[in-house]
């Protein structure tokens, strides 16, 4: 996240990089941050004092509030997908679950049983080995919970 605050201005929502790419949301951190900077707008207005020292108070508002603490927790997710892993990630991994889900809602002859295993084989191809697909998936887990 940017420097929220200075002398006589202050920004929010995805100006300010308030983006939850994991969950595909923004509206509401928008909504939110809009609400806090309103708020010290007011008191600035109150004082009238526009300067750093009292927008300021919206970067603590911003910092002990829910839009902070979730988009911390989410931080190493463009770490993952901008780093090595984004070829299967990006590549790899989408092409095998769209060929898979679309043969498993199919009727071919083939169980879900049998289904379900060969999803997990091709993952497992498609991520470079056992290994490498718990590699990964303990790096997604790392990066959604920081
Ligand atoms: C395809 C798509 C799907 C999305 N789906 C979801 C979803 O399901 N749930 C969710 O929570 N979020 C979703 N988002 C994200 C969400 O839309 C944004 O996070 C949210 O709209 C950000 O609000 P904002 O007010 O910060 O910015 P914006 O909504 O972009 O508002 C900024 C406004 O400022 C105006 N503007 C720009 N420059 C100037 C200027 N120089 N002078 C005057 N006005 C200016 C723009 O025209 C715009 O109206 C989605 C985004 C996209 C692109």
């Amino acid at each position: 996240m940017p420097a929220l605050a200075g002398n006589g201005w202050m920004i929010c929502g995805d100006a300010a990089q308030m983006v939850n790419a994991v969950n595909g949301e923004g509206t509401n951190l928008a909504i939110l941050s809009g609400r806090l900077a309103g708020e010290t707008a007011i008191l600035a207005h109150i004082r009238g004092d526009y300067r750093a020292r009292v927008l300021d108070q919206y970067t603590q508002s911003v910092q002990s509030s829910i839009i902070y603490k979730d988009l911390k927790k989410y931080s190493g997710i463009h770490g993952l997908l901008s780093g090595p892993e984004r070829r299967v990630l990006f590549g790899k991994l989408p092409g095998v679950l769209n060929e898979s889900l679309s043969d498993y809602m199919s009727v071919n002859g083939t169980t879900k049983e049998e289904k379900q295993k060969q999803l997990i084989h091709q993952l497992r191809d498609a991520a470079g080995g056992n290994v490498e697909l718990l590699r990964l998936g303990l790096k997604g887990w790392r990066a959604i919970n920081r």
